[in-house]
């Protein structure tokens, strides 16, 4: 079987390194490398476990942190210790350290730009031309690949996440404005600072958002407000609540993973885990039947059904007063900072939170009973 993956970011890089390692000739197509890519480059705990070791020679380049603040942009403000450290790292480092590791496997990489596949597997690039058994769209948000054997991810399932990339140091902050149905964040790399705001596309202009950023940033982080630093925007696809959504993500000699199938948060934008997710799924079924045929219901019994969740939740989440409300319950209970930090981790999916969330009331109640007494006294 000789696949292509069209794209090299961390979706196509790990599935060229699963393919290699289980000796399928497999073929990575992208041009960009090396270069940095619009993120936050914050990596969960679910999404570390997915990735290749490390080399003792060449470890994963990144800024390993344990807590993090959340602000609820009305004076309520949270320090989250995690239990377990959330890498950040620059994309430029983390994409250049996977794609290594796929080479290494085995992978060929080709630094060209894709410009046209069809259904019979045939890809073009400028200079060349390739003959395939399946190829697969790993290329990100603005998917060729997906654009040829499917419609592109409509407006109303996307998020505009802009920002800039700032010299300085910070601690890791997610922080809540009124009237935003995102929130603004502040993510340590090793040596400098994202500093992104994110929102539904349809529900503010992009200018306006990076006006927002900057004047929040002007008040609360000041340090990090960087003139020179060019300002970036980029869009970040997520499902509907419909499992069609997902189980649409493959046809008879194509597939999608990553941004390119849609696989993102659609309430905190985290994609890094669902890229690495749906190419090891994919890569498993590919070696195990020869075909994409299963892949998408694979997705939907593994990760899906939380996607498919978190779709039907985004407005509920960001109605007035939720987050507000969330923060300001966590700061007064360790119960719900737990589950909040779980949530950051990436350890609580959405599917089962209401029920851990009723589970945590009378340790909330309790908290916050002991929390007015002390007041009182
Ligand atoms: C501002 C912002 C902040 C974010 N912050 C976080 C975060 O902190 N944590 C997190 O988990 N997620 C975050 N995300 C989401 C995350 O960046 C994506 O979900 C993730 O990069 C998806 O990986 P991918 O491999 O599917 O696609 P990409 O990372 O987009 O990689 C696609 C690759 O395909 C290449 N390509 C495109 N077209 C072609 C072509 N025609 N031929 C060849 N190659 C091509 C591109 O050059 C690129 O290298 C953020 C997104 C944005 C926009």
């Amino acid at each position: 079987m000789r696949v292509a993956v069209v794209g090299a970011g961390p979706a196509g890089s790990l599935l060229g390194h699963d393919l290699a390692r289980a000796g399928v000739a497999v073929t990575l197509f992208d041009a960009s490398h090396p270069r940095e890519k619009p993120c936050g480059g914050g990596v969960t705990g679910k999404a570390l476990a997915l990735l290749p070791e490390a080399p003792p020679d060449d470890p994963l380049p990144a800024n390993w942190l344990e807590s993090c603040e959340f602000d609820a942009g009305t004076g309520d403000v949270v320090r989250l210790r995690l239990e377990r450290p959330v890498a950040v790292c620059a994309r430029r480092d983390l994409d250049s350290w996977l794609l290594r590791r796929a080479v290494a496997a085995g992978a060929t990489h080709r630094a060209e730009r894709v410009t046209m596949v069809d259904a019979a597997g045939l890809l073009r690039c400028a200079d060349s031309e390739h003959q395939f058994d399946v190829i697969v769209g790993a290329d990100g948000a603005g998917s060729l690949v997906r654009r040829t054997f499917l419609s592109p991810v409509p407006p109303e399932r996307l998020m505009m996440a802009a920002g800039w990339f700032a010299r300085g140091t910070s601690s890791m902050k997610v922080q809540f404005t009124p009237g935003l149905e995102g929130y603004l964040w502040l993510f340590p790399r090793i040596d400098h600072v994202a500093v992104g705001i994110c929102a539904p596309l349809a529900s503010v202009p992009t200018r306006d958002m990076l006006a927002r950023l900057d004047g929040e940033a002007v008040r609360h982080f000041p340090a990090l407000v960087d003139a020179d630093a060019g300002r970036y925007a980029h869009t970040i696809p997520s499902l509907s609540s419909e499992p069609r959504s997902l189980l649409e993500i493959a046809g008879p000699r194509w597939a999608l993973v990553g941004d390119a199938a849609a696989l993102a948060d659609p309430i905190t934008g985290e994609g890094i885990y669902y890229a690495l997710r749906s190419a090891r799924i994919l890569a498993d079924t590919l070696v195990e039947d020869g075909s994409t045929a299963r892949y998408g219901q694979r997705c939907l019994e593994d990760f899906g059904r939380d996607l498919l969740k978190a779709a039907a939740l985004r407005d509920r989440f960001y109605a007035p007063g939720f987050t507000r409300r969330m923060i300001a319950y966590a700061a007064r209970s360790s119960a719900i900072r737990s589950v909040l930090a779980e949530l950051v981790l990436g350890e609580q999916g959405y599917v089962g939170l209401k029920r851990r969330l009723l589970r945590a009331a009378p340790r909330f109640a309790w908290d916050s009973a002991l929390a007015k007494l002390l007041r009182t006294a």
